[in-house]
This record gives structure tokens, sequence and C-alpha cells, in this order.
């Protein structure tokens, strides 16, 4: 089972709820593997603190011209969607930081005048925590080829029964890539006003993609009840509440973990996997033609 952890913003308790929870099932014996997919700014190792045993480039395609087939015709730049090639005065000019390896321009050339060349754009690591299966992703300074980094930390899912995912904050392409293929979206937020309006983008999102979800309302006991409102009338389940304590926070800041430094916390993880799985296997049960989750 897949489960990803997603916000519409960042700094919403992302990280906390994957590493706390991956770990918290690792703990009980099960098989668990936690992927760090937040690439830009990782940070999961710093909490579960893995032994890395292996590491690898990613590499992404990008275009090169064979000046002396090309006719400057300008197809390729009216394929590309992302600006990474264009054709001024008969001249190709490629700007590889900006190619996202799609192939499409070589695929439409009509003089077969660019070949395909590799750019290393990130690395991914794999290592344990104890029993915990570990990869996180690291896109290289300055790169935008984000969703190839998060492809390559997904194709190192092993043979784990519980796969947690801890995606990038936002609701843009790196995100999609990394709750596309999940079983269950748990949607974190906070009960303010920014906390709803990302909230409703982000269910906008899992919805549009057809995941059952649910949310998880970080520092429950702030704010407002508009998160909660907004809830309440679409049908959609709040699945766990994480109260505003200042031991949560004096452990992040020490790169600890909730479950090791506030005893009374150690079952709320425990709660919160019981909560989704039983609604995974309800939800494979009933096998409606939608998989939203209300
Ligand atoms: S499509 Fe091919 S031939 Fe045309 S400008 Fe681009 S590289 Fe040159
Ligand atoms: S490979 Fe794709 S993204 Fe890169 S330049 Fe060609 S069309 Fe654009």
């Amino acid at each position: 089972m897949i489960i990803a952890i997603a916000s519409g913003k960042g700094g919403t308790g992302k990280t906390t709820i994957s590493t706390n929870l991956a770990l918290t099932l690792a703990r009980q014996g099960r098989s668990v593997q936690l992927l760090d997919c937040d690439v830009e700014e990782p940070n999961c190792h710093i909490f579960v603190r893995p032994e890395i045993h292996s590491s690898r480039k990613v590499d992404v395609r990008f275009p090169r011209v064979i000046e002396e087939r090309c006719t400057g015709c300008g197809v390729c730049a009216s394929v590309c969607e992302y600006s990474a090639i264009i054709v001024v005065k008969g001249k190709v000019l490629i700007f590889p930081e900006l190619c996202h390896g799609c192939g499409g321009c070589s695929l439409f050339c009509p003089e077969k005048a660019l070949e395909e060349a590799g750019r290393s754009v990130g690395i991914v690591e794999q290592g344990v925590a104890g029993t915990l299966g570990f990869v996180h992703g690291l896109l290289d300074i300055g790169e935008l080829a984000t969703p190839a980094v998060i492809r390559e930390v997904k194709r190192s899912v092993g043979e784990s029964d519980i796969v947690i995912v801890d995606s990038p904050p936002g609701t843009s392409c790196p995100v999609i890539e990394s709750v596309k293929d999940a079983d269950f979206v748990l949607l974190v937020t906070e009960p303010t006003p920014f906390g709803l309006n990302d909230l409703k983008i982000a269910v906008e999102m899992v919805r549009a993609l057809g995941i059952p979800f649910s949310v998880a309302v970080n520092r429950c006991d702030i704010g407002d009840e508009a998160v909660r409102g907004y809830c309440r009338d679409e049908g959609i389940a709040i699945v766990l509440n994480i109260p505003d304590d200042r031991r949560i926070a004096e452990a992040y800041s020490r790169g600890e973990m909730i479950i090791d430094a506030v005893e009374e916390y150690k079952g709320l993880f425990e709660e919160l996997w019981q909560t989704i799985s039983n609604r995974h296997c309800r939800d494979q049960e009933q096998e409606t033609p939608s998989r939203e989750m209300v």
C-alpha cells in the first residue's frame, strides 16, 4: 500500500507525519519503506537518521544539434512545451537547464538533426534506519528537472508492504509525480485561512487524480473552525489531529521524532495507520466507479 503525505503549502508538518508514521510501523515489525520525494529540500533523513548504503546519479536526456543536417525549419521549437529549444535566424539554441528530456523535439525533427545526450540533474541515495527502508533524492542546485529525480526515487520502491511517500509541498508537477501512483493521500493542513485556501487546491488535485484521501490537521487547536467546516461540508474525513504542543516544536528543532520525545503521542500514528488501512480495505471491497473518498 502506497500512502502519500502531501500538503498545499510547505511547513504544515508533512515530514513530521511521514517520518513518525513510517518509524512507528517499522518498529512494530511491519515491512515499510520511506521515500522522501521532496527532492528540492529533503529532510526526512534528519529525523530517521538512515545509514546510506548506495548512491547513484540521475541523468536526463537533452537534445544536441547535428549542424550539418539542420535546415533551421523551427519544428523543434514549436514542439517544445518548455521553451528549452528555440530557433533564431535559422540557428538552433538549446537551454539544457529548461529541458525536461521528453524527447519530443528529436522525434519530430524532419531531418533527424537532433541527437540526445545525458546530463546529471541530481542523485538518489538509499539506505536503512533500523528495519525501515529509506530512499531520498537530491536535486542539483539550479536544476529544474524535479520530476526526473522524483521518478528515480520512486523506481527504488522494493518489496515492502507499506510505502510512505513524503511529497513536495504545493500542487504543481513534482507533487503530481509524487502522489499519482499512491493508493491513498493524506493531505496535511493547518486551521488557518492560508491553510484552508491551500487545502482546497490540494483537494481539487487529488479529486482530479481520482485517489482516495483524507485530511490531517496540524496545530489543530490554533486558528479557526473554517477547515473543519469545509471538510464537513465536502464530506472529507479528518483522520488525524495534532495539537499545537511546544514539546513537539522543541523535538522538531532538535531533529527528534515525536514518538521518541513525547510519550503520549506514541499511539497517535498507530491509530492513524489503523484508520487509513481500514478505509483502504473498505474502499477496495466496495470498488466503486469513483475512487474518491468522502
Ligand atoms: S526541427 Fe530539426 S531541422 Fe528543424 S530546426 Fe530543429 S533541429 Fe533543425
Ligand atoms: S527534449 Fe522535450 S523539453 Fe527538451 S528541448 Fe526537446 S522538446 Fe523541449
